[in-house]
């Protein structure tokens, strides 16, 4: 089992939608895949066509040692990828569990029990909220790696330093082992001179940390999530949707590396 966390403490920056398709475009290649839905908004959730009346069972459960993963994790509409939704109830968890002993190691701990077990996922990701909360450092101590979504725009390095410095505080004293699995650039638009700065700036400040594939704006992949699909599932063929899936073998390719290192 690899986990893959998907930060960054700003919103609208493309986590969620790079949650969903990365995690689809992995089911797609036969990998059994769950993901882990983080913010209380539940946009991956909506987006992977689960219906409010259908998180009876969340990851504020998984949290709060209420259920195991097995019991919170429901199928999707992509065969091979599931979710553990989220609801609104994470809003109250950091006060609920703030005194508890290894408040940090409740996801790590509920998914290496699952991980025991003979329906172990091959890869689990997480959907992280627009804050270094505790919601998000759970899912920084829980995981190998840490993949971060920079939209293309001006203030794009703003706060990924803070955001490197929170992944390397855990690294120091949660979770050693834990790597930057790297960088993706979204929401580049080609006709605005800036985003090229920003894709040549992002690249010369952080080297090889980002992905070759930029992943372009494209309105098919923002209609998606209305209609409770992935971009890939809704237009495969879209310059976004088949961004995510090169992104993916992007992916593949480097966790090689870093499962051997
Ligand atoms: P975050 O999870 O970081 O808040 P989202 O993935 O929800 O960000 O994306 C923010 C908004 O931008 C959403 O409305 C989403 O549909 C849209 N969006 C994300 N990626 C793209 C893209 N490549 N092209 C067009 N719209 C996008
Ligand atoms: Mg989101």
């Amino acid at each position: 089992m690899r986990v893959i966390t998907i930060a960054n403490q700003k919103g609208g920056v493309g986590k969620t939608t790079t949650a969903i398709n990365l995690a689809t475009a992995l089911a797609a290649i036969g990998k059994r895949v769950l993901l882990v839905d983080l913010d209380p908004q539940g946009n991956a959730s909506t987006g992977l066509g689960v219906e409010k009346d259908e998180r009876d069972v969340s990851s504020y459960d998984v949290l709060t040692e209420r259920a195991n993963v097995a019991e919170a994790a429901i199928a999707t509409v992509v065969p091979e990828l599931y979710l553990v939704p989220s609801t609104l109830d994470l809003l109250g968890l950091e006060m609920e569990i703030s005194g508890a002993e290894r408040r940090a190691y409740r996801l790590r701990d509920a998914l290496l029990r699952h991980a025991e077990t003979e329906n172990a996922f091959d890869f689990v990701l997480m959907d992280c909220p627009p804050s270094l909360n505790l919601l998000t450092i759970n899912a920084m101590a829980a995981a190998d790696s840490v993949l971060v979504p920079l939209q293309c725009e001006f203030f794009a390095l703003e706060g990924l330093s803070q955001l490197l410095q929170t992944v390397e505080e855990v690294r120091n004293s949660l979770n050693p082992s834990l790597d930057l699995h790297g960088i993706v650039l979204t929401m580049f638009d080609g006709r605005n001179n800036l985003a090229a700065q920003v894709v040549r700036d992002v690249r010369s400040f952080m080297g090889d940390s980002v992905y070759e594939t930029v992943i372009p704006r494209n309105v098919r992949v923002s209609e998606a999530p209305s209609f409770g699909k992935p971009a890939i599932l809704y237009d495969m063929k879209c310059p976004g949707s088949q961004a995510y899936i090169a992104l993916a073998s992007e992916v593949i390719q480097r966790e090689k590396r870093l499962v051997a290192a």
